[in-house]
């Protein structure tokens, strides 16, 4: 399997290449030349095996230039029982007679970037064997919150690989920040920038892009490199775990076999959706994509008009993860939609993005991706209301990431009464976000500090506290570093003694 690029500007690669240099250079997305496919017997048998054994069935069609013994061993470290205790690595929760929950939260780091980020490192280390890069490799990342502990947490420990996690000191709750600097591992650095994320991820860019830093590491035998959502890397393990989900609704004889189902997911850079998407195109029959987006609702627009639109402004919201203008991985969803025609991708992202800040698709291509997709978004005050109201009416409680995803589900049930059997995509566990939760379900909510919030969720709920987020304030503090943006080179060479 090769992958070529969105915009038609680079020459087809092998997967070990794509996955160590993450995006092409000169900007666009690697993408498979080729979606293989399952038949429907194979679908059929994936219900007996194991979420592990459905990896090495997904991936193996897309790393050919991995073993299987490599995939397997890969797939074993990433979704060992020590890293996904629960009974399966993701369980679907029933809501309702037609509605499951797919709990992708049950992972190190209480988010579902864990499914991704504790399997890509291994993808990595078997890209620098066949490479055969004899330098280290140093990943570097920006983050707001989740990523971060999400990467430290799959990078932690692995051999050949340093991260290096840069946070914005004035733009982490205490409890993301507490999260990072209590990571473990001899090969993990986490480090505060003095500003915001901005500021933060700028600086980071900045490095990437200054080759006489680089030309340097590289004399030190390091080699920079990233961990972002735009690699293929870390959508490949999300179409996974779509299928095992399929699986396990044909084993419950929740549906019968060839079975359409729905798919809703709460989006952000539009990478968990789109796994879903590359699901279907290898055979997972769905009937509709419903992506749901808070308040920052660019892509909920555009499924309304087919207009992409960024000018606008920057909100915040309590969920945060989706606080996102430019949904990167989209990009890879207009170029199979407009028949993989990387001029119209160019000219969409390279001219009119930005010069006009928007662009708008040409009719045959925006009436494809209607037929599959429809969006929508959930406001501020309706996701405490949807978090209080599931957990009233199901004793189930919501994070408000997922909250999103219910809402808008709840909008298209009520237009379209479409009975289907539905599955949404539950990116958090509760305990992630606790101010929010609490708020929804008890008015005195603003009395307590985070993690007496923690507690108190568990008091009034008795959900057991997801060990991520357990015991977090007696944890020990193992990094202290700080910065200034602007000093960010001197921090790197410091921390790794050049
Ligand atoms: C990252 C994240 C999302 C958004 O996922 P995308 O792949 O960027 O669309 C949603 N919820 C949570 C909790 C996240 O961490």
């Amino acid at each position: 399997m090769k992958y070529i690029s969105t915009r038609g500007n680079h020459e087809k690669t092998d997967a070990a290449e794509v996955i160590r240099t993450g995006m092409v250079p000169v900007g666009g997305l690697f993408v498979p030349e080729a979606y293989p496919e399952f038949s429907e017997r194979e679908i059929k048998a994936m219900a007996a095996k194991t979420y592990q054994e459905i990896a090495v069935l997904v991936m193996e069609k897309f790393l050919t230039d991995y073993s299987r013994d490599e995939l397997e061993r890969a797939t074993a470290l990433a979704y060992s029982e020590e890293n996904f205790p629960a009974d399966e690595p993701v369980p679907l929760a029933k809501l309702g007679d037609h509605t499951f929950l797919l709990e992708l939260w049950h992972g190190p780091t209480a988010a579902f970037k864990d499914m991704a980020l504790q399997l890509m490192p291994h993808l990595l280390t078997g890209a620098i064997k066949k490479i055969d890069l004899d330098r280290e490799i140093v990943i570097l990342v920006a983050t707001s919150g989740d990523t971060g502990k999400a990467a430290l947490e799959g990078f932690k420990d692995i051999p050949g690989i340093k991260i290096i996690v840069f946070y914005p000191a004035q733009g982490v709750s205490n409890i993301q920040e507490r999260q990072m600097i209590t990571t473990g591992g001899a090969n993990t650095y986490v480090v505060a920038v003095n500003g915001n994320f901005d500021d933060c991820q700028t600086a980071v860019k900045s490095v990437f892009a200054d080759r006489d830093f680089n030309m340097l590491l590289n004399q030190k035998s390091y080699q920079f490199s990233s961990a972002n959502s735009i690699n293929w890397g870390r959508l490949l393990p999300q179409i996974i775990y779509y299928f095992a989900a399929y699986t396990n609704l044909l084993r419950n004889e929740e549906i019968e076999y060839g079975e359409k189902v729905n798919i809703v997911v709460p989006t952000g850079n539009f990478g968990n959706i789109l796994a879903a998407y590359y699901a279907y195109k290898m055979g997972l029959p769905v009937n509709k994509f419903i992506c749901a987006s808070n308040e920052n609702k660019v892509l909920a627009d555009f499924f309304n008009t087919g207009i992409y639109d960024i000018k606008r402004e920057f909100k915040r919201t309590i969920s945060p993860s989706m606080d996102i203008l430019i949904s990167s991985n989209f990009e890879r969803l207009l170029f199979d939609m407009s028949g993989c025609d990387g001029r119209k991708i160019k000219k969409w992202y390279e001219e009119d993005l930005k010069e006009k800040g928007s662009f708008e698709l040409d009719s045959e291509t925006y009436k494809r991706i209607k037929e599959l997709f429809t969006g929508d978004y959930a406001l501020e005050d309706e996701l405490y209301q949807e978090i209080s109201d599931i957990y009233a009416d199901y004793n189930y409680l919501l994070d408000p990431h997922t909250a999103v995803g219910v809402n808008v589900y709840r909008k298209y049930y009520e237009k379209t009464a479409d009975n289907t059997r539905t599955i949404i995509a539950s990116t958090a566990s509760p305990y992630k976000f606790p101010e929010a939760v609490l708020k929804a379900i008890d008015k005195n909510a603003d009395k307590y500090d985070e993690y007496e919030m923690i507690r108190r969720i568990n008091q009034i709920t008795g959900l057991e506290i997801h060990r991520a987020l357990k015991d977090l304030e007696k944890k020990e503090i193992r990094h202290m570093n700080r910065c200034e943006a602007g000093q960010i080179r001197e921090e790197i060479m410091a921390l790794l003694k050049i």
